[in-house]
């Protein structure tokens, strides 16, 4: 007798229900989506006990035709059908979540379309219709979902406790909330408020209402432009890290969990200021070819194509929005009297008025009260070339010597600048060094005489598994068997380093997985722990050699520290020379 038969229709329905709604806050997506796709300008979401006992979401959107309403809780019914599954711009598009709900569930919705007079409720159980009847109500959809799971005894007892029930929809509920701040969204569980955005348009009013004012005053701005990506939202400013960082991450309007963007920006920022897990909300937009939305309806995770050049743009925003933290820091701490001060002072307080406020304390009064009459300022520069003029400044100030073999002392009226020479040379040879490896344009020096280094074996093991990564960066490395290997070509970059000192470094690094770490690829790890080898040595800068370090600084992009995040300016103020020898308090 054959043995293969069909699945019935209620059988493939509940397998089906339960890859989709894995929990509570999965149907509380599932139905806000749905909301958001129907245009509604208000959605309320209520739960009780943890969703199990009941979620009701009411929106004001277009409504659901009268003869569609029962149809849409058929697998596969859906009202969102694009030419092509790239052109896809709503939220759904699979027309499996109402089925998949309804299965599983007592389902009670009441829908009146825009265009018609009275609406319908229909009411279900097991994906059954059970019943239905006209009924008068506002434009919109209420829908009720009962008795989650109540055929599905092993997603029931797998279900957590209330308050962590109620927590995971808290969670969805807020990244439904960001991720449309031109929608208001309330959200009630167990008959308390938790949020209710204002539905204003405006991510900074969507974030305030969901992390608090708090945190959006402990952010800088993001806003970033370079086809084809934008970039716009928030991330926390170095000062102000949190343990547990806050991700939010929204491409095309949709909440992402994208491994690229958290480590383009986790290795830009740190890169920028030494700083580990920032949090962020940010909002990309790309086009749809880059991302692909085909993944599982109830996933979150995203794949984008052209990863490395999307990377390269993300870190890039993230350098932009910290560097201009830092030329607010630098400018607040030691204000030139003739420069621009005061605006980089008032930006900072506009961008990030707790910041300010913070530097303002710091320095008591003096900032403002420091003869730094703001009229004294004929024109606001633009932002951007606030950092450059602070650099500027420092190259036409004169050279007072070098202090301890490494920092150069530069005299201002106002103040002593301190370089770390090497600090500032790692991050000049770091960008240029890293500039021509992601153009693709790095050059090689050949040896006139091949380098061999002999090496114990864990370090010998581990240069040469990494011969192809040491490739990419500009050297020509050959295993020569027994330990040795042969260094021919270097990376015109580093010429001027020696090549053993660097390479046993890099071996020592490599064998002890010192390189690994924010999403940097190894070849990139290995450019900036190469950049840092390279500067150790030469003492004692003269003043030849530091005015061309001050202007490839000036034109780095990341001026203030060095790659590994330490700073590269400091200032000693004249005040606190005075103050040191009591000739003011
Ligand atoms: P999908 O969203 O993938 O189309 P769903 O099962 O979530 O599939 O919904 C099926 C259909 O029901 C949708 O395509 C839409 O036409 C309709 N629908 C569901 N919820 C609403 C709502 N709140 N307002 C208007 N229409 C809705
Ligand atoms: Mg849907």
């Amino acid at each position: 007798m054959a043995s293969i038969r069909f699945l019935e229709k209620q059988i493939i329905e509940k397998i089906a229900a339960g890859e989709v709604i894995v929990n509570p806050a999965a149907v509380v997506k599932e139905l806000v989506e749905n909301s958001i796709d129907a245009n509604s300008k208000n959605i309320e979401i209520e739960t009780d006990g943890g969703g199990k006992t009941l979620i009701r979401v009411i929106d004001d959107g277009d409504g659901i035709e009268t003869e569609d309403l029962g149809v849409a809780f058929e697998r596969y019914a859906t009202s969102k059908i694009a030419d092509s599954i790239e052109e896809i711009q709503t939220l759904g598009f699979r027309g499996e979540a109402l089925s998949s709900i309804a299965a599983v569930s007592s389902i009670r919705a009441s829908s009146r379309h825009k265009e018609s007079e009275k609406g319908l409720a229909v009411s279900l159980k097991a994906g059954e219709l059970i019943s239905s009847e006209a009924r008068t109500m506002q434009q919109g959809t209420i829908i009720e979902v009962r008795s989650l799971f109540f055929n599905l005894p092993a997603r029931l007892k797998n279900m957590k406790k209330d308050s962590s029930e109620t927590q995971a929809i808290i969670d969805a509920s807020g990244m439904l909330a960001l991720s449309h701040p031109e929608v208001s969204i309330k959200l009630v569980c167990d008959g308390k408020t938790l949020f209710h955005t204002n539905g204003d348009g405006l991510f900074e009013s969507a974030a305030t209402s969901i992390y608090g004012k708090k945190f959006v005053s402990s952010c800088i701005p993001v806003e970033f432009d370079e086809h084809p990506l934008y970039i716009q939202g928030l991330l926390i400013s170095p000062a102000f890290i949190e343990a547990v960082p806050k991700r939010a991450v929204f491409i095309n309007g949709r909440y992402v969990k994208s491994q690229t963007v958290n480590r383009a920006v986790d290795q830009a920022y740190f890169d920028a200021c030494g700083k580990k897990g920032a949090s962020m909300v940010l909002y990309l937009a790309l086009p749809h070819k880059y991302v692909d939305v085909n993944v599982h309806p109830s996933k979150t995770d995203v794949q984008l194509s052209n990863e490395s050049l999307i990377t390269m743009l993300i870190k890039q925003a993230v350098t932009n929005s910290l560097s201009s933290v830092y030329v607010a820091r630098q400018s607040a701490i030691e204000p030139e009297k003739t420069s621009v001060a005061m605006p980089v002072f008032e930006k900072a307080q506009e961008y990030f008025p707790a910041q300010a406020q913070a530097f303002q304390s710091s320095l008591g009064d003096s900032l403002l009260n420091d003869g730094l009459a703001a009229d004294a300022i004929e024109a606001e520069p633009a932002f951007e070339s606030l950092q450059k003029q602070t650099l500027a400044a420092l190259s036409h100030m004169s050279y007072i010597g070098c202090a301890f073999g490494l920092y150069a002392l530069l005299e201002s009226n106002e103040a002593i600048y301190v370089v770390d020479t090497h600090a500032a040379h790692e991050r000049v040879l770091y960008e240029a060094y890293l500039d021509s490896y992601n153009s693709k344009s790095i050059s090689s020096q050949p040896l006139l005489v091949p380098v061999m280094l002999n090496m114990p074996p864990s370090q010998y093991q581990a240069i040469v598994s990494c011969t192809d990564d040491f490739n990419s960066i500009g050297y020509e490395i050959t295993d020569m068997g027994d330990g040795s290997i042969a260094v021919r070509s270097v990376p015109s970059a580093l010429s001027s380093a020696a090549v053993d000192n660097l390479l046993y470094s890099l071996a020592d690094d490599l064998s002890s997985s010192g390189l690994d770490g924010f999403g940097q690829t190894r070849s990139e790890a290995l450019i900036k722990k190469a950049c840092h080898s390279a500067v150790r040595g030469d003492a004692n800068i003269s003043e030849s050699e530091l005015r061309p370090l001050l202007k490839s600084l000036a034109e780095a992009s990341v001026p203030f520290t060095c790659p590994h995040g330490r700073p590269i300016i400091s200032t000693i103020s004249m005040k606190s020379f005075m103050r040191a020898f009591e000739r003011i308090n």
